[in-house]
């Protein structure tokens, strides 16, 4: 097996999508092969000694390593634009291994409060029960983050723009803020993926992927993966927590997560351009009291989303109902097109209520406080023609 003879080192984003990372086998496949294997075979006992001493010098184990999932890692660092990445079974595996690899009971997480839903629970219960505390921070202003800083906070974590309200966070501030600290800035960058946001250009030291979202982009397969220096996740502990405790991501799921690859400039570019249109227009609609899109020059963190963001920014779109619970219940049960559903960064519309849903385990101040209303809406833009989501949408509307 060998690589392809493709140049990277100077190659556009849509071009890495595509060859990044392709690794050949001996028949020549144009398409990149699917290694569905447990483990590898060895010419000799020597040979196998050699491989389970230096893991480089060869597969042993897909636990370990494995070529499909190497692809993907290889391809997803070059559109990062990081040395290395490492692929897990999720995207709440990549937040996990990130904390297990890198943090000992003692340690302090200061985190954004406007993060997705399950990381309030794995850091709040269990990795307190490994003596990991967390800070939480609520303002997106770097002040606030800079008063959350103690002597023992290893780790800043923010997931920018936040879902589902679409706040924006100052990466470069906070990468600062890390840096004077003896800390890391590990970015989710899982809402706008590297087509449209690239944080390790805003010195971020780790990207975080929930490659279950865009670098799919057809709502197929589960996976994430952690993007940063080699040395912080090869010799930094990330790297040996997922090859011992095994939350790897599978080779079927890699070899999906490739072809997404290869469609992501196109697809996040369309996404990017349907979501600003209707954005325009929900704003425009009776019974709209706020939309939620960094691309309107309403929005507070306008600029510093364009400065951090290509495109118009993230496909999704939050709006709030006058009427609360009952009018966003109706508004949703009157569309016939967009998919009710909790995921997001699918080539399909989808459109649900995150108080009841995505963010139903969270007491209702702490819902409040991170400004997922009763009347809250969002939507994750697909692909379809804007229009007809529009016309979807507009059934919404008239049943309210
Ligand atoms: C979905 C999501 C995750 C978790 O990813 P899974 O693949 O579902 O484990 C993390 N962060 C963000 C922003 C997400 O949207």
């Amino acid at each position: 097996m060998s690589a392809n003879d493709n140049d990277s080192s100077s190659q556009d984003f849509a071009t890495l999508a595509v060859r990044a990372g392709q690794l050949r086998s001996e028949f020549g496949e144009h398409s990149e092969a699917l290694y569905l294997t447990s483990s590898f075979v060895f010419r000799s006992a020597e040979e196998a000694a050699e491989r389970f001493r230096n893991p480089e010098s060869g597969n042993v184990y897909t636990r370990f390593t494995n070529p499909t999932v190497n692809m993907f890692q290889q391809r997803l660092a070059a559109l990062e634009g990081s040395e290395c990445c490492l692929a897990t079974g999720s995207g709440m595996a990549a937040i996990l291994a990130t904390v297990m690899g890198l943090l000992k009971a003692g340690d302090e997480i200061v985190s954004s409060k406007r993060v997705f839903g399950s990381v309030l629970p794995l850091f709040n219960q269990i990795m307190a029960r490994f003596g990991v505390t967390t800070r939480w921070v609520l303002s997106a202003d770097p002040t606030a983050w800079q008063a959350a800083v103690s002597p023992k906070t290893r780790l800043l974590f923010v997931e920018t723009p936040s879902n589902p309200t679409l706040q924006i966070y100052d990466i470069a501030a906070l990468s600062a803020i890390a840096k004077k600290a003896g800390a890391w800035l590990a970015v989710d960058n899982c809402v706008c993926s590297p087509a449209l946001q690239r944080p390790i250009e805003f010195s971020a030291d780790l990207v975080i992927h929930s490659a279950t979202k865009f670098l799919d982009g057809q709502g197929r397969v589960l996976g994430g993966a952690i993007c940063g220096k080699r040395e912080l996740l090869m010799d930094g502990g990330i790297y040996n927590f997922i090859r011992t405790a095994g939350p790897v991501l599978s080779p079927f799921n890699a070899w999906v997560l490739l072809k997404g690859l290869e469609t992501l400039a196109i697809r996040m570019a369309a996404h990017s351009a349907h979501a600003a249109r209707i954005a325009v227009w929900l704003a425009d609609q009776k019974g709209v009291t706020r939309v939620f899109y960094p691309g309107l020059t309403g929005h507070a963190k306008h600029d510093l989303a364009m400065k951090q963001q290509s495109g118009s920014g993230a496909p999704l779109v939050a709006f709030e109902l006058a009427g609360g619970r009952d009018a966003a219940f109706r508004f949703i049960n009157a569309t016939r097109t967009v998919s009710i559903t909790g995921n997001m960064g699918d080539a399909k519309t989808t459109i649900i209520h995150p108080a009841t849903t995505t963010h139903g385990r969270l007491a209702q101040a702490e819902r409040d406080e991170v400004g997922v209303t009763e009347g809250l809406i969002r939507l994750s833009i697909g692909l379809e023609s804007p229009a007809d989501v529009e016309a979807d949408l507009a059934r919404g509307f008239k049943a309210l």
